[in-house]
């Protein structure tokens, strides 16, 4: 038997480096995103087991694949989630965006953590899609 481990490593780390349809993203931005998406990861988004979509208003479960928009202005510490789509209705891009705020598209998983003895939607993997 020959152990692959090592050839499926090197896959993997050729694939961070050069992540397809971003060639042009430099050290600088990716260490910002991946900074970004440590921020996010575990983000409550709303109390409660579901959460609706903006657009469709589908409740989406623990599991399912979803798109939050967040934005924080200037003199606020934190991000706040300001939307949630389906995997179905989610924006490909920033639009809507002011000055003074910043704002981010992400990609994660919904995940479901327990605080005060409430459930809390949360947001698992987050990837950044794009920031404005
Ligand atoms: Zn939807």
């Amino acid at each position: 038997m020959t152990d692959s481990s090592g050839w499926l490593a090197s896959v993997c780390d050729d694939a961070l480096e050069s992540p397809d349809g971003q060639p042009n993203l430099t050290t600088t931005e990716t260490r910002h995103q991946s900074l970004l998406e440590q921020q996010f990861e575990g983000t409550r988004i709303t109390p409660g087991e579901t959460v609706s979509c903006r657009d469709c208003g589908d409740h989406l479960h623990e599991g399912r694949p979803i798109s939050a928009r967040a934005c924080r202005y200037s003199d606020e510490p934190t991000y706040t989630i300001a939307a949630i789509y389906c995997a179905g209705c989610a924006p490909m891009e920033l639009t809507e965006t002011a000055h003074g705020r910043d704002d981010v598209l992400l990609e994660a998983d919904m995940g479901l953590a327990m605080a005060s003895q409430t459930h809390w939607t949360i947001l698992i993997e987050p990837t950044v899609v794009a920031t404005a």
